[in-house]
């Protein structure tokens, strides 16, 4: 095959396997490299959501909530003080991020994947013959009482302003659609296009497998660098001393896709949101929808053959080990608002949201080696933004207008 027609893709989560699928699908030769597995990165773990309405920015409604976070043992955002320094220059860039004037531009952009992203996951399910892989129902968020409606008013105008589809439900009717709620839930917002996926890993897994049946190759290995040569060919370079020459690269590596950045001579601020899930295998109830409980950030799932309950936002690194009992709070919530739930048959997980300060996903060329493409920072929304991810990238590489615009998400607004 004509080498230009060749491309590497770095990195084999939800991202990367999407995006090799897609590119293999419009006749480019692609080899697969990943340092484990497909699929057992952070999207091995996610809360399986669809979430089309997390698109809104982090304004200031929200940096007013930190600080009672930040102190509350069980509240959603954790600061492990030994990493208080080193997160600081990412911390002002997502507060400056979340200036009003900048705020709007970030939700637009957000919302241009969003707007696409449902039909983009159905299209690619059909791809791999697994349309099963979502389920019907959406997502309902929950609120205990009247004040924390009230205080999620931002959210619902947010919805309101982008079209959302969404439905105000109170009292008996909560429990009518999702039984295993608790009477005390007071209110509840029903979204009924985020759907949910019955197993982000095996979706992960199906994706490489259908790129590999088309003809893609898998190679197993930790990329170090790209180097370009001098007839316009990369050359991917592996710990192992492997090199792998292709016509164009694309790296989709997660949160250590900043690792090759910074040997391009690019440098992002990708930083690790590292997240807990508990999942649990014999819950005692079953839930047809998944439910989010915004006042106190977390999520509760039908997928993966169980119930799984997850989020958090704790910044301490790539190194530190997982902090499980971050998981334990989130469950002792979780049987608050489902008071059927056990957990028997449980496990315990933590992953590395890729995030960038200013919420919104790195899809863009390199600006210091052509042909090397970015498909990073994806942040809380990964598996919602991955369909769309896909189809940007493989118009970008195969040299097709974009349907949206691209400009928001390029490499160099940093
Ligand atoms: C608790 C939690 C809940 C979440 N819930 C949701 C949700 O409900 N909906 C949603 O849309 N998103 C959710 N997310 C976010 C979503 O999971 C991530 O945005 C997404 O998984 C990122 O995918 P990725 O492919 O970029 O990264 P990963 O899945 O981490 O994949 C990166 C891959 O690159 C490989 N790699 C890394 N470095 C190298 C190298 N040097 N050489 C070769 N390979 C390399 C890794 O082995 C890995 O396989 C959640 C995340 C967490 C933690």
């Amino acid at each position: 095959m004509d080498e230009k027609k060749t491309v590497a893709v770095v990195g084999s989560g939800v991202i990367g396997a999407a995006i090799a699928l897609e590119l293999q699908r419009r006749g480019l030769q692609v080899t697969m490299i990943d340092k484990g597995e497909p699929g057992r990165g952070t999207s091995y773990g996610n809360l399986a959501s669809i979430a089309l309405d997390f698109a809104a920015g982090s304004g200031p409604s929200t940096w007013r909530k930190i600080p009672r976070w930040l102190l509350d043992p069980e509240g959603p955002v954790w600061l492990r003080p030994a990493y208080a320094l080193k997160v600081a220059p990412w911390f002002l860039r997502f507060i400056a991020a979340g200036r009003p004037a900048r705020l709007r531009a970030i939700e637009d952009a957000g919302m241009s994947l969003s707007n696409q992203a449902l039909a983009d996951v159905r299209a690619m399910l059909g791809v791999i013959g697994a349309p099963e892989l979502m389920s019907d129902e959406g997502c309902l968020a929950i609120y205990e009482t009247e004040a924390e409606f009230a205080g999620d008013r931002g959210h619902i105008d947010f919805m309101r302003r982008y079209g959302l589809d969404f439905d105000v439900l109170s009292g008996g009717d909560i429990q009518a659609i999702e039984p295993a709620l608790s009477p005390s839930i007071a209110k509840a917002v029903l979204l009924p296009d985020n759907k949910t996926i019955r197993d982000p890993y095996q979706l992960v897994v199906k994706l490489a497998d259908a790129a590999r049946a088309l003809g893609a190759t898998f190679v197993s290995g930790a990329v170090r660098n790209v180097e370009k040569t001098g007839d316009g060919s990369s050359v991917v370079l592996l710990e192992n001393g492997e090199r792998i020459t292709v016509g164009s690269v694309v790296l989709a590596a997660g949160v250590h896709t900043r690792f090759l950045a910074e040997k391009l001579g690019e440098p992002i601020p990708l930083e690790t949101e590292r997240g807990y899930h508990t999942q649990i295998m014999r819950p005692g109830v079953s839930m047809r929808h998944s439910v989010i409980w915004p006042h106190r950030a977390f999520m509760i799932t039908p997928t993966a053959g169980g119930i799984r309950v997850g989020g958090n936002v704790e910044l301490a690194g790539l190194d530190a080990a997982p902090d499980f009992r971050r998981a334990r709070v989130l469950v002792r919530h979780a049987q608050r608002a489902v008071p059927g739930l056990k957990v028997e048959e449980a496990t315990e997980w933590m992953g590395h949201r890729p995030s960038l300060p200013d919420t919104i996903p790195i899809i863009s060329p390199s600006s210091k080696m052509p042909g090397v493409w970015y498909a990073t920072g994806h942040g809380h929304l990964g598996l919602t933004y991955s369909a769309t991810t896909a189809q940007l990238v493989a118009d970008m590489v195969t040299g097709r207008k974009p349907s949206v615009e691209m400009a928001p998400f390029r490499i160099d607004r940093y």
